[in-house]
């Protein structure tokens, strides 16, 4: 088959990565579009929401994850898979609360705050638990080292006959006449760049936002969430937000020195969309990755090479054809209704 991807934030790259791992001709290329990929802090985690749920079909995803970044880091010879354990600060009774009563996910756990630095650096009055096997990935080094080696396997570029092309546009796929249908509901986030002398540096830190160690003092400090701003710029009403959130758990001093945003590719349902569009069977999507892309796209780009190699199904709830079809029977509905 001959592949071509259109898009290379972490969808397309690893898209075509593990396309071309596995024997498929591939090329890939991407306009100067901002990419959410490139402003993403880069976390996973098992367990997502205030109550600290398992995510949809992580026990499938994490293993993934454990694999792939780890092996494509020895063969592309650079760093980017940091797995660090989450240090959770409850923000209120009632968010504890909710968490003791729901069933717990394994990978969470109960911790008394002991040790002296962290009791310094931090406000827990609701107190705190630890979660195992989460990390982050440093996405714009992932992302350059794979854009060389494409290029250098002549993998990159426009390809004049496909056999199929994939649409890995992320956010723009809102405002393509072929993709609209699928129902969007992108979400806008702001993400900070802050510099906190003092806070220990062996967990990220999650509470309403998340801090991630970067070394030097420094931390990626996000995100917003907003529905109603379509351009990725940086908010000014997200950086007051975000200075909020961080004065009400962070007991020591910072300094802000970067502000970017990025608009996260959602598609309605909050699951990934995969699969032909229903009219243009050569045209795929690979998309919808909402804020776990680091978490879903190695595990998803394997099933869907497997989908072309071996005709297994793909995870019914990505579907594509599905997708649309309810989507437009929703929308009929309502134009019936109104
Ligand atoms: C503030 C913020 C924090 C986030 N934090 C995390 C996090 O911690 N962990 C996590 O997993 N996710 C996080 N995300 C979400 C993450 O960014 C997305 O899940 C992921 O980046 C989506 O990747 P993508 O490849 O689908 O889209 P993108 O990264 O947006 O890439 C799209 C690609 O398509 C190209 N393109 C678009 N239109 C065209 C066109 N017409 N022609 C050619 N090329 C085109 C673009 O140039 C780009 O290369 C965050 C997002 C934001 C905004």
């Amino acid at each position: 088959m001959n592949l071509q991807i259109i898009g290379h934030g972490i969808a397309g790259a690893l898209l075509a990565e593990i396309a071309s791992q596995n024997g498929i001709r591939v090329s890939v290329w991407a306009d100067d579009s901002p990419a959410s990929s490139r402003v993403a802090a880069g976390l996973f985690t098992p367990v997502t929401g205030q109550r600290l749920s398992l995510s949809w079909r992580a026990d499938d995803a994490l293993p993934e994850v454990d694999r792939f970044y780890p092996d494509l880091e020895e063969g592309l010879g650079c760093k980017f898979f940091h797995p660090l354990p989450t240090l959770r600060v409850f923000t209120s009774e009632k968010q504890r609360r909710e968490w003791e009563e729901k069933p717990k996910a394994d990978c969470v756990h109960p911790l008394n705050l002991t040790e002296p630095r962290l009791q310094a650096s931090l406000r827990t009055p609701w107190g705190v638990v630890y979660i195992e096997g989460g990390g982050w990935v440093d996405l714009p080094v992932l992302l350059d080292a794979l854009e060389q080696r494409r290029k250098s396997r002549n993998e990159w570029g426009r390809n004049p006959k496909p056999d199929l092309t994939v649409h890995a546009t992320g956010h723009q796929a809102a405002r393509d006449p072929l993709w609209k249908a699928v129902g969007w509901r992108n979400a806008h986030g702001d993400v900070l760049t802050v510099k906190i002398p003092g806070l220990p540096t062996d967990f990220i830190y999650s509470f309403d936002k998340f801090l991630l160690p970067l070394g030097e003092d420094r931390f990626r400090f996000g995100a917003t969430y907003h529905w109603d701003v379509d351009d990725p710029v940086p908010q000014p009403d997200g950086r007051t937000e975000l200075e909020a959130s961080l004065k009400n758990t962070l007991a020591l001093p910072y300094e802000i020195q970067d502000h970017q945003a990025g608009i996260r590719p959602v598609a309605i349902a909050r699951v990934p969309i995969i699969g032909p569009h229903p009219e243009q069977p050569d045209q795929w999507i690979f998309n919808g990755f909402g804020s776990k892309g680091v978490l879903y796209t190695p595990w998803l780009a394997q099933r869907l090479v497997d989908h072309w190699q071996t005709q297994r199904p793909l995870p019914k709830e990505t579907q594509s054809l599905r997708r649309i079809q309810r989507q437009r029977d929703r929308l009929k509905g309502i134009r019936e209704k109104g």
